[in-house]
């Protein structure tokens, strides 16, 4: 069902493609327009045909359009706003895609014309590869998708936007934003921050050659690399603008940390055996609740 006459997609990376070739894939809008920085994304995204008008300025691309999606690093998302703001038309819904949501709400609410339905979201969905030619349709499947609206927003257009996500493929969850954030943090900015940190200690250590580091990486190393090879314009901002929550997190993080680095001092196997119980549980409750395949190492081929 054709939910929208147009929608304009501000950005075309990993998390814009994927949305366009889903709003394809399930005929969600008439007109898909496409607004990006550089001419080069541009041409790959007309190459690989993912909308209908192309633009590398985005006022033109929100121009009639029914849905607008922010779909840039989360630090852009004030000055694009900034200049959007006057050409989009009253009653359209204006969303993001970033994976911090008070700081969003805190910085674009005052910039928000009347009329404006403004529904900040959050697709927990993605990869460690960026740009026009990483997304798929399927990404958003049977992944969560956070709306964090505030109080004085149209029901209406929460259902609207919610009906959207769920035609892409996701369950949406309304969710204050502050909370939002903490979930994220421990969910995914700390695993992010700590997976950032081993591959960049093991690249500087002295007494164990980078060579052997790459070559032994299959002892653990080399599943946190997936994680430490994305976008580093994207986590920057995340971290820049979700210190609060991560630095919450990081804390509690660190105090469990040196408890674990006692246990190893002194030897307190049951303690390592308690908790590594725990975490394993853990591991099988997500491939219960359909968030993992139940597939050894990942399903990796040998
Ligand atoms: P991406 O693949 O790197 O694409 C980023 C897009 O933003 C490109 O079209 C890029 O255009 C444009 N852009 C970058 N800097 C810009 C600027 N200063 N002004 C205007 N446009 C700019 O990124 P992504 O992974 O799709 O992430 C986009 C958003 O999704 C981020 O807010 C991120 O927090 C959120 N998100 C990402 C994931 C994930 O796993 N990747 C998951 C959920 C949510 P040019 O190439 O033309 O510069």
């Amino acid at each position: 069902m054709t939910m929208f006459d147009k929608i304009a997609l501000i950005g075309i990376g990993l998390i814009g493609s994927s949305i366009a070739l889903g709003v394809r894939q399930n005929n969600l809008a008439k007109h898909i327009s496409i607004a990006t920085r550089k001419q080069s994304t541009l041409d790959e995204a007309k190459e690989l045909n993912l909308g209908d008008s192309y633009f590398l300025d985005s006022k033109k691309a929100v121009i009639d359009a029914d849905l607008i999606i922010l779909c840039t690093p989360v630090g852009t998302f004030e000055n694009i706003t900034k200049y959007i703001a006057p050409f989009i038309k009253r009653g359209a819904i204006l969303t993001d895609v970033g994976s911090v949501k008070a700081y969003v709400q805190d910085k674009l609410l005052p910039l928000i014309p009347a009329g404006v339905h403004f529904i900040p979201a959050h697709p927990m969905a993605g990869t460690e590869f960026s740009g026009p030619k990483a997304g798929f349709a399927s990404l958003f499947t049977g992944r969560w998708c956070m709306l964090t609206p505030d109080e004085n927003v149209s029901e209406d257009a929460v259902k609207i936007l919610s009906e959207f996500w769920q035609n892409l493929g996701s369950n949406v969850e309304i969710m204050d934003a502050q909370h939002h954030d903490l979930v994220v943090a421990i969910t995914s900015h700390v695993p992010h921050l700590i997976a950032y940190n081993i591959v960049g200690t093991a690249s500087e250590l002295e007494d164990v050659a980078k060579s052997e580091v790459i070559k032994y990486s299959a002892g653990g190393f080399r599943d946190f690399t997936r994680i430490a090879a994305s976008d580093p314009i994207m986590w920057r901002d995340v971290f820049l603008t979700n210190r609060d929550a991560v630095l919450e997190m990081l804390e509690k993080f660190l105090r469990d940390l040196a408890k674990l680095q006692r246990a190893v001092e002194i030897g307190d196997g049951d303690m390592l055996e308690k908790l590594f119980t725990r975490t394993r549980a853990i591991r099988r409750s997500i491939i219960e609740a359909g968030q993992e395949v139940d597939a050894p190492d990942f399903g990796r081929k040998k």
